[in-house]
């Protein structure tokens, strides 16, 4: 007599599809492009040296003990990312109208962000570029909001669809979210330039709309910490709202130690109070707390400046070895003559890119290359290496010709 027994299989997801077909591959020269986490020329996932420092000196410290953190987590920690994200000189900090709260990297600071939006902002629809990360959407429609598509990706140019995202924006009822990607688009690669983004500063204050940034690849993009701040610094720096989920996984390699935090920039310090209390009741029946040891990593680097300039050093080695992969790549596919315009890949950014293959030329590239890709055609550059570029030009090129 099972009660569980009525549950129905769970639709197949599509992602986890393609890393299930790679695994199963006994081909000795498969190649999987399709995940979001950064590989180093051998393949191999990166722990940073300045983690491993700051993790020998966390367990040196038998200070440390394991109590619970406060609801809104470790206070250093949440004091040193609200700098990173909004600069040390802030307007917004100096004037204490910040709110920011440990979550469970940046899915969970998107979670909490879209929770506390559900039950406290009065138009309930949020605005996402199509395509986007495929969990957005259904982060926010479990959080109660009604999610809706601006354009964002033009397949014919394999770049932005300015016009068309200022005009989905443009008729936006007032109060409604947006979320902007900070940068490196996931899953396209195409970001706004920062002519482009004032434009969309100044359309998004004047229609009253209020920006949710998502913020996965701080330096991870450019190689710089404040380059890639500087779209989310636009919009601070005029005195409006705005949300920033900022994650830890990609930039510092801390993937597994769910670390990220909620920012929450509001107009005056008696409205920051407000929200303050209000996000903690969000928190408390969630998880009640957040974990320590990813905080603590964090915090560590952070705040002693040898160590914060090493990491630099070693995030700026991470995107420099993806932008490299996006130009042998290129002067691969040149240098076989595969038809087409293939100067999308190095005008890209981030960890992705969208090739502009079709879902049959993926479909291909697996069975007869072994090579694996989302369907949307979209690669990890971050897991390509020198030794497999030319495997993946090779494929590309037959498929396309
Ligand atoms: N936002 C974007 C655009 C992402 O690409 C990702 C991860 O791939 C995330 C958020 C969340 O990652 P995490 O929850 O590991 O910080």
């Amino acid at each position: 007599n099972s009660i569980l027994s009525s549950v129905l299989p769970a639709p197949e997801d599509p992602v986890l599809s393609v890393i299930f077909a790679c695994r199963d591959d006994p081909s000795p020269v498969k190649l999987n492009l399709s995940a979001g986490t950064y590989r180093t020329e051998e393949g191999k996932p990166l722990v940073l040296d300045v983690v491993r420092r700051a993790e020998q000196q966390l367990a040196n410290d038998l200070s440390r003990d394991k109590e619970y953190l406060p609801l809104n987590g470790l206070p250093e920690f949440n004091k040193l990312s609200t700098k990173l994200i909004l600069g040390d000189d802030s307007p917004a900090l100096k004037e204490n109208r910040v709110v920011t709260t440990q979550c469970l990297s940046g899915t969970g600071s998107l979670r909490v962000g879209a929770e506390f939006l559900a039950t406290h902002n009065k138009e309930s629809v949020i605005f996402v570029p199509n395509p986007t990360w495929g969990n957005h959407p259904r982060i926010f429609t479990l959080a109660g909001l009604s999610v809706q598509y601006f354009r964002y990706y033009d397949p014919k140019s394999r770049g932005l669809d300015f016009k068309g995202m200022l005009e989905d924006l443009g008729a936006a009822p007032p109060g409604a979210i947006v979320v902007l990607q900070a940068c490196a688009h996931n899953p396209t690669g195409v970001d706004p330039t920062f002519e482009q983004w004032e434009k969309i500063r100044r359309l998004v204050r004047s229609k009253s709309l209020l920006p949710f940034f998502d913020s996965a690849y701080q330096g991870f993009a450019s190689g710089s910490l404040d380059a890639d701040a500087q779209a989310v610094r636009m919009f601070v720096a005029d005195g409006g709202e705005c949300l920033i989920a900022q994650s830890y996984a990609k930039n510092m390699g801390l993937y597994g130690e769910r670390i990220g935090s909620l920012t929450i920039v509001c107009t005056s310090e008696d409205v920051a109070k407000k929200v303050e209390n209000q996000v903690l009741l969000v928190v408390r029946p969630m998880y009640l707390t957040p974990p320590i040891h990813g905080a603590s990593i964090v915090a560590t680097i952070l705040k002693n400046s040898d160590m914060y300039n090493d990491w630099t050093i070693e995030l700026k080695g991470m995107a420099d070895r993806i932008i490299s992969m996006r130009q042998q790549l290129y002067a691969a596919l040149e240098a076989r003559g595969t038809p087409g315009d293939w100067s999308h890949i190095i005008k890209h950014i981030g960890m992705f890119t969208f090739t502009g293959l079709s879902e049959e030329q993926v479909r291909l590239m697996a069975k007869e290359y072994h090579i694996y890709m989302t369907y949307d055609g979209r690669i990890s550059m971050a897991s390509l290496s020198s030794k497999t570029v030319p495997q993946l030009a090779d494929a590309i090129h037959a498929v396309v010709t």
